[in-house]
This record gives C-alpha cells, sequence and structure tokens, in this order.
C-alpha cells in the first residue's frame, strides 16, 4: 500500500488522493502477465484450455465478423484481441476472423477489396517478443493453408496498454475481441484493514461478506468503464466478443473459481506450516480476479445502456484442459491434478513468485497437483465461462 504521507509536503490532498489511487490502480498494470517465452511451464505451453474456450465459440466469432464485414463503409476492417498474452492463441483467432472473411467474401461474390487490421493488446509487460518471433511462420501457414485461396491482405500490429483505459481514437474498431482476460480486476483490493480475509486468496466460506462486495463492485465499476471505453472507439454497428470465467451460481460463495482458488489458498496454507511463506503473505494477498454470475453481467451491460446483447451463454470445461469426457468420473486423477497446476502455474507463476518469493514454486505448484487430484478423485468440477456478444447499436 502506497504511503500517501510521503507526498503530504509538496502537494494539496485532493492531488495526493489522485496520484495514490492512480498508483495503487497501476500496479496491476506494470506486474501481470503470463509465464514468458516458450518452455515448459511457459503460458505459450500450457494454454489449451483457453485454447478450448477460442473453439467452443468461433461459430458466434463468424457471425460477428460476417455481421461487421456486411456493415463495411470502408475498406480496412480494424480488429482487436484485448489480452492476447503470448501464446498462438491469439494467432488462432486472427486466422479465424480471416477464414471469415474469406468464406463470407466468396458466398457474397464480393469483389471489392478488403484489407484486415489487426490489433493484439495486453499489458506492456506481456511478452510481445514471443508472439512477434511466431509471425512469420504464422503467416507462412496462412498462405500455405489457403493455396488457391485469395487471402485478403492483412497487418498485424502490437497494442501494449490496460483494456481499463482508452486504447483507440474515437470509432476506429470495427470488432473486438477478449477471450480469458476480462475476469482479472484492474486493481488489487484496496481498503482492506487488518487482513479480513485471513488464510483466503478469493472468496471462501468464511471470507467477511463485505469483502466479497468489494470485489463484485470493483467489477462493476472495471466492466462498466471498460464498455464506455470501448463504446468510443467502436464504429456504429461495430461488435464485441467476450469470452471470461465466470459461475453458475448467483451466490458469489459457491463459485466455480472459489473451489480452484480455494485449493491454491489450500497449498499456500501447506507452505506456511512448513515456515516456507510468511503467514502475513498469504493473509495480505487478495487475487484480482472475479468470477461474475450471467446476470450480473447482464446487469452491468443494461445499467450501461450502450449495446445491444446478441448473445450471453455460460458453458462449462473440465478443470483438466485434456480431459473432454462428459462423464462425472476422473479416471487419472493424478494426471489431471498435474495438467490442472501446469496450466495454473503457467498463469500465476509471475504473479505468485513476485509476492510468495520464486523460490517456492515448485513445492507450491506440486501441492497444488497433489490437493487437486484429491479433490477430482471425490468430485469431478468444471470451470464456468461467460461468453458475451454485444453490439454497439
Ligand atoms: N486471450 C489469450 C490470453 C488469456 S490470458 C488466450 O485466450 O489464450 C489473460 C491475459 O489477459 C494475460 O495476458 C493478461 O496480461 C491479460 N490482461 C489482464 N488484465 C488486463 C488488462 N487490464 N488489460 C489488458 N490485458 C489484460
Amino acid at each position: 500500500m502506497l504511503d500517501r504521507s510521503t507526498h503530504n509536503v509538496v502537494l494539496p490532498t485532493e492531488t495526493i488522493i489522485i496520484i495514490s489511487d492512480l498508483l495503487v490502480a497501476m500496479t496491476i498494470e506494470h506486474v501481470l502477465h503470463m509465464a514468458k517465452g516458450g518452455g515448459e511451464t511457459s503460458y505459450a505451453k500450457n494454454s489449451w484450455l483457453q485454447r478450448r474456450a477460442l473453439l467452443e465459440t468461433t461459430p458466434l466469432l463468424d457471425k460477428a465478423v460476417r455481421e461487421v464485414y456486411m456493415a463495411l463503409s470502408h475498406p480496412t476492417m480494424t480488429v482487436c484481441d484485448l489480452g492476447c498474452s503470448s501464446s498462438e492463441n491469439t494467432l488462432f483467432f486472427v486466422s479465424k476472423v480471416i477464414e471469415a472473411v474469406c468464406c463470407h467474401r466468396r458466398e457474397l461474390g464480393a469483389s471489392t477489396k478488403v484489407e484486415l487490421q489487426f490489433f493484439l493488446s495486453d499489458l506492456p509487460v506481456n511478452d510481445f517478443n514471443h508472439l512477434f518471433l511466431s509471425l512469420k511462420g504464422f503467416k507462412e501457414s496462412m498462405a500455405v493453408g489457403h493455396e488457391g485461396d485469395t487471402l485478403p491482405p492483412f497487418y498485424i500490429t502490437g497494442l501494449p496498454g490496460s483494456c481499463y483505459r482508452r486504447l483507440f481514437p474515437d470509432k476506429s474498431v470495427h470488432l473486438f475481441h477478449s477471450s480469458y482476460s476480462l475476469h482479472w480486476r484492474s486493481q488489487f483490493l484496496d481498503g482492506l484493514e487488518g487482513n479480513p480475509n485471513e488464510g483466503n486468496i478469493y472468496i471462501a466460506k468464511n471470507t467477511p461478506p463485505y469483502v466479497v462486495k468489494l470485489y463484485q463492485e470493483l467489477f462493476q465499476k472495471d466492466f462498466l468503464l471498460f464498455l464506455k471505453l470501448r463504446y468510443e472507439e467502436l464504429v456504429f454497428g461495430g461488435q464485441m466478443l467476450l469470452i471470461f470465467l465466470g459461475r453458475k451460481n448467483e451466490d458469489a460463495y459457491s463459485g466455480e473459481l472459489n473451489l480452484v482458488y480455494g485449493l491454491l489458498a489450500k497449498s499456500i496454507q501447506f507452505l506456511v506450516e512448513e515456515g516456507l511463506v510468511g503467514k502475513e503473505k498469504l493473509d495480505s494477498f487478495n487475487l484480482p480476479i472475479y468470477g461474475p454470475s450471467v446476470d450480473e453481467v447482464k446487469t452491468v451491460v443494461k445499467q450501461s445502456e450502450l449495446f445491444d446483447i446478441n448473445k450471453i451463454e455460460l458453458f462449462e470445461h473440465n478443470w483438466d484442459p485434456y480431459d473432454y469426457s462428459k462423464s462425472d468420473h476422473v479416471d487419472d486423477p493424478l494426471q489431471s491434478g498435474m495438467n490442472v497446476a501446469k496450466c495454473l502455474r503457467a498463469v500465476m507463476e509471475p504473479l505468485f513468485g513476485r509476492h510468495f518469493g520464486e523460490s517456492v514454486l515448485d513445492a507450491l505448484f506440486d501441492k497444488y497437483a497433489h490437493n487437486v487430484a484429491e479433490h477430482l478423485e471425490r468430485e469431478k468440477t468444471k470451470y464456468s465461462i461467460i461468453v458475451l456478444s454485444l453490439k454497439k447499436g
């Protein structure tokens, strides 16, 4: 927490508050990223869970691209993937947009030229270099995979910045996409005195109701701001396809994420007992994530009075990204435990390394794999994912 008194000497109170609030808000922006590079534990190698959400929502993307393409009044279609990270998932998204344009152009027998401008956007500490290095291979594979088709010319640009800030000029974007990103909050929970969420890292059974309320208010504030900013940046008729972690139940105490992160908190508690992590470190940490219900999302969209909802629905995926089975039984809990842990480590490692120390990460995620395996043996659990398709009317 920033010590406001350090500014007292030179600045009037209003400025101090604004500046300190900005700094508190800025911290996530300047530290959050997924595990960099292309190594064994990198996000690039461990993002199949997120790829499955893209596969699941391809038909909705196709529909959005078609509608945006048909309404195009300009030869350039501008598309942005918000929270693109450093894996090939974002390029998979790009390929789906190009293919959709190709296909609709053919169907419509359109001869008019269209060019695609893609912006891949994420926080500045994202490993953009890793992504850029895969662009050459991507372009080559697109050309080989679509021999005979005339692909529309496309241009890919990186755009560092938070989606909770303005990123584009007024009315300049046709389509926004964001997958597995909008459950991240813009800042850590503010105003928590005396570690009220002791022993937990997210909402748990013994989390005080006012802490839950802080999570919910932060989600509402962030999401409303996100909608306002994107509304300004979208052309009329522009669309957004947003996919993020949520929850099935209205009750914030029984969200699916509570279980996933509850087992992670239990693994940190183990490290505290072993003397590897200070108790204060665990007690003071609250994940800057919130998984809303479909109704919570709808309420904010309606409150904004900015967008028409084309579609909102919730789908589920098994915790283990490689488990496609619909049965209630996990065949190999130990293997699934390891798969879940690898996937979560690729997302949390940089943040957890900063807070709890790099040296405890192996022990932490080994314990987590074990805890998840134990849990899956008793009960097969799933992630709830919300997909929201919006149109600027
Ligand atoms: N869309 C990718 C990556 C998902 S990982 C995929 O489907 O695989 C989530 C990404 O969201 C991370 O790279 C993280 O840095 C990014 N993110 C989180 N908060 C963000 C914010 N406020 N603005 C932009 N990106 C953000």
